[in-house]
């Protein structure tokens, strides 16, 4: 096992990827490629709604918060698995539907829903607009009433936790773009409003504190002060409020440093606090949602690149230079995000070399990773980059026009092709003049 127990090293020294030789992936499939292991998938799927439904209650239920990944088939496993899904804009909501996804089961967030975003997600039927602020709560009013119909919504409410975590992905505190604060009386007066707009049904509420968290106190933190806004709701307004979703954010696991989460453990303890403070301020257990997005996806990828160029600067560092970079993994460009990477074909050898590992694209911060451990490495080989299931795919770029890498997926050790690699015809393919 290497950082994950989907991660191996076979009796040729290669890395395995859920049970897939990748030396041989990247010979069958070319490289730079995603790699998928759908087992992990399902397995992580089946801990959240197991460990959700034991200790929040039967009616408890997980989204999938699809911007972590966001193709046809993981739509598909998120249906199969039971879960609801999490979708941010009309095209995501798109891609759920052609797969088939059940459009009650989608929750529609983001902080700036355009008009058309509004009648897009309402003719695809999405059960459940997560409502980010007064000017949306008005415009989705409107549109509703036009059509005759009442709209069921969660109202995104900031409790003011600061989740120490990277800045870029902290949600949760008063000055966020995102929802109303409870501290500024802006979540209240939200609430009133959404309880006498016509065409509106408030079911609940929602809040998101960030992403990459590895502490379980800013969530039962979170989450109490939900709860103790629940019960304020309900005595201000005579309201109680059915549904609570205290979202995503628990950390993974990307390099040895990083602790690893019992996600089952981490959503006992949660639900522990929730159940102590609902008692305490006596209101009824809402169902509650979670929604969960890295960690579902991202210990179930590794994306492979071929080693081209490699360069030792004496005295300073050295450079192993990758046929990908910042175009299908920009989280080193834009947070620093920490990776493990390693020479696939020589997954057996100590990692004991440095080195700065580039991209290919024009531009000295298209690095996957600097003072990374790993082997020595020489053109041709292969080089790994594990545990990046989440957010690679979904922030590619095709910068310097390069095209996407496809993603493969492992059934039972098994290759397919879930999504294709781009050609140079589909990066031309919108042109027109
Ligand atoms: C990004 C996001 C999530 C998922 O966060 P992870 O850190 O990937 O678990 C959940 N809910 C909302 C509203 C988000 O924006």
């Amino acid at each position: 096992m290497i950082i994950h127990e989907n991660f191996d090293v076979n009796e040729k020294g290669h890395l395995t990827i859920g049970d897939a030789d990748a030396v041989e992936l990247a010979e069958k499939f070319g490289t730079p490629a995603y790699i998928l292991d759908e087992n992990t998938i399902r397995k992580n799927c089946r801990t959240y709604l197991r460990a959700a439904t034991e200790y929040f209650g039967a009616d408890a239920l997980p989204l999938y918060a699809s911007k972590a990944l966001c193709f046809t088939g993981i739509y598909k496993i998120a249906a199969e698995e039971g879960l609801g899904v999490d979708c941010v804009s009309g095209g995501e909501i798109f891609t759920a539907k052609k797969a088939g996804f059940p459009a009650e089961k989608i929750y529609f967030h983001g902080n700036n829903k355009t008009n058309r975003d509004i009648k897009d997600a309402l003719d695809a039927g999405v059960g459940t607009f997560v409502v980010d602020n007064e000017d949306e709560l008005e415009a989705l009013s409107a549109e509703a009433v036009r059509r005759g119909i009442t709209q069921r919504i969660l109202l995104r409410i900031t409790p003011g936790i600061d989740p120490h975590t990277h800045r870029a992905v902290v949600t949760g505190n008063v000055d966020s773009k995102f929802g109303s604060a409870i501290v500024t009386g802006q979540a209240m007066e939200i609430v009133k409003k959404a309880l006498s707009a016509d065409g509106i049904r408030l079911a609940g509420l929602h809040c998101h504190i960030g992403s990459q968290i590895f502490d379980i106190d800013p969530f039962s933190d979170a989450a109490s002060i939900m709860v103790k806004f629940i019960a304020e709701i309900k005595e201000k307004c005579g309201y109680e409020i059915d549904e609570l979703n205290l979202g995503g954010g628990l950390g993974v696991r990307y390099t040895e440093y990083d602790r690893e989460i019992d996600y089952a453990e981490a959503i006992k303890d949660i639900a522990a606090v929730v159940t102590d403070f609902c008692k305490e301020h006596r209101i009824k257990m809402p169902k509650i949602i979670l929604e969960p997005g890295r960690s579902l996806v991202a210990a179930a990828g590794a994306t492979l690149y071929t080693v081209g160029s490699v360069k030792e600067i004496p005295g300073f560092k050295n450079y192993i230079s990758v046929d990908g970079g910042m175009p299908d993994n920009p989280r080193y460009a834009l947070y620093q995000s920490q990776y493990t990477a390693l020479i696939a074909n020589r997954a057996d050898a100590p990692r004991g070399y440095r080195a700065t590992v580039a991209g290919r694209c024009c531009e000295s911060g298209d690095l996957l990773g600097e003072n990374m451990e790993i082997q020595k490495a020489e053109r041709g080989d292969i080089l790994a980059v594990l545990v990046t299931g989440a957010y690679n795919y979904s922030m590619a770029s095709n910068y310097n026009r390069i095209p996407r890498p496809p993603i493969i997926m492992i059934k039972d050790g098994e290759p397919r092709i879930a999504v294709r690699r781009e050609t140079y015809e589909d990066l031309t393919a919108n042109d027109v003049i």
